[in-house]
């Protein structure tokens, strides 16, 4: 009886790890430094290893994240990102952080997924209406105004955005469960893919007039 449920516990746990192997991997060692020349390295999980007797503090440092970044472009908003290719001792680690900074009156991080990871979000300053749209055929906005201290989750693969509604510069700090979550930012690469789309495929997806695609292809 006592064999039988150990056996039932262990299969849980089992299963339960192979959901959570489902995206980054669990590491296989401690840590795995990244680096790019091919000599002496060992070949994991998409990048080189660094020898691990070599890893040095500097490899799991990044710094400058207190600094503002200049948001006058055309969305108002920038993300300063803190990935394996900022910290190479994030290698195999499943996990990353990025620094957004928005535009007073209206900065906003444009609709976007990021393919490999769910987003953890925390604003420092400023209020910013944030929100996510679940999958077809519902496609149901979950959306909230954000004000400094509150936190929101953005799910793995949905479609998301944030947009400062205040008077004053906003900044949120986000962690991502992934040491390269991918961004595909949706107007970019629908209307500025390389080479463009077809303007046909365009104008009947989102109903639109054949000059307001060619002049969405222009803008991106
Ligand atoms: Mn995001």
């Amino acid at each position: 009886m006592k064999g039988a449920c150990f056996l039932q516990v262990f299969n849980l746990i089992v299963l339960a790890s192979s959901f959570a192997f489902a995206y980054d991997p669990s590491p296989l060692q401690e840590f795995c430094v990244a680096i790019t020349d091919t000599n002496n390295g060992v070949f994991l999980n998409g990048k080189l290893c660094k020898d691990p007797k070599l890893a040095t503090a500097n490899d799991f440092f990044f710094s400058g994240l207190n600094i503002p970044k200049n948001t006058s472009n055309s969305v108002g908003s920038v993300v300063t990102p803190v990935n394996v290719d900022q910290i190479p001792g994030l290698n195999t680690l499943g996990i990353s952080l990025v620094r957004i900074d928005y535009a007073p009156n209206g900065g906003l991080n444009a609709p976007h997924i990021h393919p490999r990871a769910t987003e953890i979000l925390l604003v420092l300053e400023g209020v910013l209406y944030v929100g996510f749209v679940t999958s077809s055929p519902n496609n149901r906005l979950i959306a909230k105004t954000l004000y400094p201290g509150d936190v929101f989750v953005f799910p793995i693969g949905l479609i998301h955005f944030q947009q400062n509604v205040g008077k004053t510069n906003a900044v949120a700090f986000a962690g991502l469960s992934s040491q390269n979550p991918g961004v595909i930012a949706i107007a970019n690469a629908v209307f500025g893919s390389n080479p463009l789309i077809k303007a046909d495929v365009l104008t009947r997806a989102f109903q639109l007039s054949n000059k307001i695609v060619k002049y969405q292809q222009s803008r991106f």
